[in-house]
């Protein structure tokens, strides 16, 4: 298999972070006797400083030419104070839109190695925790009509129907796998939003998916069962910013957001692939970042973009084996382990492969 892939190494820990996600997809391909080429592209702070602007049209033009995207975050201080269609994260929106990428899937799943490291009290998290939360990624109130006066200022959430059936789509299919249980998470009381959203969602999963049973449940119970019941959870479907914030909060629950990989993906095979953190600007250059959530995002575009199951249960097992060795990095380090750095954690994930 020949693959070209484009690295958006992005700011703060994202060079750091891509490089072991790299250097574990090498591996991978010369252990499977594939070829992956690989393309690095500026994205979001690095490519204001080089270019004066977070997407330039030629990291667009480029991703569009690839196999699928590696992402490392964008953002940070340095970029603060510009507007909003100038930041980094304008980058990040940006190349999801030009890829059409409209759905996120982001499982927070506990490690075994990790249960101790679960905030929640274990008799919660003792059976394993796996929630796959698939995120509508390209509508809602990120990219709705906004402006702000002196005064005032304001961000519009729309839906279409269109929208909301696609995204329904992408978690009946992966429940169709799992449990077949969908909860979509949304906030009917009060949002038309979410009334069009629970209607349509309801009408779509009934037509195409009679399998697949949806139960509704309200953004703010949402928040407060994934800490006092996560394990009811399989798939979750929500909208762009609901599924931006449920994803934090599952992610705590695994012990730390440094090991939660996501894919993107829109009607082809091309994905974008991410870890679900931000650029962690105070850990940045000390090689103290968790890779794991990168590395496993390469996992999910070798599974999901490329459909190599196989490889990607082989990075799955070297990242189980590495932390059933007891290597732990800083964030999610506990007495008794051993604590190493990105690039040493990078590699010994590379070595079990
Ligand atoms: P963050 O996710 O960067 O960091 C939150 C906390 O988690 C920090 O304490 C950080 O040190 C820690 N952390 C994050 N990733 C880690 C890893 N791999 N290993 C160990 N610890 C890790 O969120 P933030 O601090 O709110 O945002 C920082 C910048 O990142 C902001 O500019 C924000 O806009 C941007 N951001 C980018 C993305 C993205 O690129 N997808 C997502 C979220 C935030």
């Amino acid at each position: 298999m020949k693959k070209h892939i484009a690295v958006l190494a992005g700011d703060g820990i994202g060079p750091e972070i891509t490089a072991g996600a790299v250097a574990v997809l090498q591996k991978v391909a010369q252990k499977y006797r594939h070829k992956f080429t690989f393309e690095h592209l500026p994205i979001g702070g690095a490519a204001i400083d080089a270019f004066g602007e977070p997407l330039p049209a030629r990291t667009i033009e480029r991703c569009l030419a690839s196999d699928s995207v590696l992402l490392g975050a964008v953002g940070g201080p340095k970029w603060d104070g510009l507007a909003g269609n100038k930041r980094p994260e304008a980058g990040l929106l940006g190349i999801r839109k030009a890829m059409g990428l409209y759905s996120n899937i982001r499982p927070a799943k506990l490690w075994r190695a990790l249960a101790d490291a679960s905030p929640l009290k274990k008799p919660l998290v003792e059976n394993g925790v796996e929630i796959i939360i698939v995120r509508e990624l390209t509508g809602g109130i990120y990219f709705g009509e906004r402006g702000n006066s002196q005064d005032e200022a304001w961000d519009t959430e729309k839906y279409s129907v269109h929208e909301i059936e696609r995204i329904t789509r992408i978690a009946c299919e992966l429940a169709r796998k799992r449990t077949k249980q969908v909860i979509s998470v949304d906030k009917a009381n009060v949002l038309e939003t979410s009334r069009l959203w629970r209607k349509t969602a309801h009408a779509y999963a009934e037509k195409h998916f009679p399998d697949v049973t949806i139960t509704d449940m309200l953004v703010d119970n949402a928040a407060m069962q994934i800490v006092k019941n996560p394990a009811q959870f399989d798939v979750l479907l929500t909208s762009n910013m609901f599924g931006d914030i449920l994803a934090d909060e599952a992610a705590q629950i695994t012990g730390s957001i440094g090991m939660l990989a996501s894919s993107s993906l829109g009607d082809g095979t091309r994905g974008l692939y991410e870890p679900i953190h931000g650029s962690a600007p105070d850990i940045a250059g000390k090689d103290i970042a968790n890779p794991i959530a990168t590395v496993l995002s390469c996992a999910m575009m070798l599974r999901d973009s490329f459909c190599r199951s196989e490889e990607c249960a082989a990075i799955e097992n070297a990242v189980a084996r590495v932390l059933d060795e007891g290597f732990r990095t800083a964030d999610i380090f506990s007495k008794g382990m051993k604590k190493v750095g990105c690039r040493d954690m990078a590699a010994l994930i590379t070595e079990h492969i």
